[in-house]
């Protein structure tokens, strides 16, 4: 039987400092699996402004394991692995930091939970985010984004995970443009299990999230996964027209029966601001409107089919995501 394919993703934003290291560390993991396993290591150098590049180009004449792609300008995290999602071919697929936060020890793990059934392999962060801002921050985050959308996604995790190539292929599916991997990974549905262990702190070099990237990803996690943000302007249309009409109801009943006369002005003040709230509520329609084009827009997949019987293809071998080389 040939043996399986590992593929695994590095991004790799100016870690020179860490790559040496990191390659020493992954091949000695990936050699004491190698009767058993085939490894792919992708990285993906997404703009680096040190000798990353020079550095993967040299590796990968060394070892014929490892594939180099090269951006042209940085893209991001999210967008570095997808591509090395899109350029995978491995029967699993493991996704990791470059900066040795992520301990390669962990990999025979990952794959060992996959052997035994599961298509999404976490590792879960034991010992999670270290200063008071980011602690705070994360949680805020989560319980908001607990709240808002329909899917569970998993906290104190990162992109340290392994994926089976059936869930891939449903991500390769999707066309989003700013993908928030982990939510998708979890939207996918399919069977998943966790490895608890803390992460290590970085070695070298400076961390590569800016807080501007950060709030990027924080927001594209809620856009990606929720329709929420539009519908604020309905909850804002109704508790407008609701009070509207608490003011006018009152200032009729004290213009009717007490007698009180109120000047026209303060009439329409009531009527402008009643109007406003239909101006929110109409707002909010054409949201909804615009939250479907942008569910088409980005193609994700109406369902996931995990397993089939009796059929003789698979529902889900839709043909790869374009590719430009
Ligand atoms: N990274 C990337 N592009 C970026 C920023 C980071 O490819 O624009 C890579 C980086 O080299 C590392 C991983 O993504 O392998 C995680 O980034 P980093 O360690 O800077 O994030 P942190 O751990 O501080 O959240
Ligand atoms: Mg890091």
């Amino acid at each position: 039987m040939p043996k399986k394919i590992i593929s695994i993703i590095l991004p790799i934003f100016n870690e020179s400092e860490n790559l040496p290291i990191l390659y020493r560390q992954l091949s000695t993991v990936l050699d004491a699996l190698a009767m058993r396993y085939e490894f792919e290591i992708i990285m993906i150098n997404d703009g680096s402004r040190d000798s990353s590049w020079s550095i993967i180009s040299s590796l990968s004449a060394l070892d014929n394991r490892i594939k180099g792609i090269s951006f042209s300008r940085n893209f991001g995290h999210q967008i570095a692995i997808s591509a090395g999602y899109d350029y995978a071919s491995g029967d699993a697929i493991i996704t990791m930091d470059a900066d040795l936060q992520h301990p390669p020890e962990l990999i025979p793990e990952l794959i060992g939970q996959w052997e035994s059934g599961a298509y999404i392999v976490y590792v879960r962060n034991t010992d999670p985010v270290q200063n008071f801002f980011k602690r705070i921050t994360s949680s805020l985050y989560y319980s908001l984004l607990d709240s808002i959308v329909s899917i569970e996604i998993p906290r104190h995790i990162q992109d340290f995970r392994l994926i089976d190539k059936k869930v891939l292929r449903v991500i390769r599916q999707s066309k989003e443009k700013s993908p928030y991997l982990r939510g998708m990974v979890a939207w996918t549905g399919y069977r998943s299990a966790f490895i608890d262990a803390p992460y290590a702190k970085r070695q070298k070099g400076a961390s590569g999230y800016s807080l501007s990237k950060m709030i990027k990803l924080a927001f594209d996690g809620v856009t990606g996964f929720s329709l929420f943000p539009l519908k604020i302007a309905s909850y804002i249309g109704l508790f407008v027209i609701f009070t509207g009409f608490l003011m006018f109801a009152y200032v009729t009943i004290d213009a009717l029966l007490f007698r009180v006369h109120y000047p026209l002005y303060k009439w329409l003040i009531i009527v402008v601001y009643l109007f406003i709230g239909i101006l929110f509520l109409l707002l909010w329609l054409i949201g909804e409107y615009i939250g479907r084009i942008y569910e088409e827009l980005r193609a994700r997949p109406l369902y996931v089919v995990a397993d089939t019987r009796n059929f003789v293809y698979e529902k889900n071998s839709v043909e790869q995501r374009m590719q430009c080389l």
